[in-house]
């Protein structure tokens, strides 16, 4: 699939440099509200798919602060919320 690579970036020397949006049009990664959105994300989903630092993309979204904005590591914002609370209901769960 093409995702528009067509301003090469220099290298930063960060796990950014691996990311597979990297080039790609960022309107998939922030999708408008309404009717389009749906498949804005699920196209951003699937490069996040095919990522290769999609670990590190996601444990930076995670925060603190948690990204309030747009796909990242594969999920959306309301999608890492929720992985958020349940991490922290299990770890609660664990010392209670
Ligand atoms: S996981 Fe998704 S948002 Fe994160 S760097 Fe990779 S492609 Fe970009």
């Amino acid at each position: 699939m093409s995702i528009g690579h067509d301003h090469p970036r220099p290298d930063t020397g960060s796990w950014l440099d691996d990311a597979a949006c990297r080039g790609a049009d960022l309107n998939l990664f922030f999708p408008t509200k309404g009717n389009q959105s749906q498949w804005q994300v699920e196209a951003a989903k699937a490069i996040c798919a095919e990522c290769p630092v999609v670990e590190p993309c996601l444990n930076e979204a995670m925060g603190p602060p948690l990204e309030p904005y747009g796909i990242r590591g594969g999920l959306t914002f309301d999608e890492r919320r929720n992985l958020r609370r349940r991490k922290q209901y299990a770890q609660k769960r664990r010392m209670a």
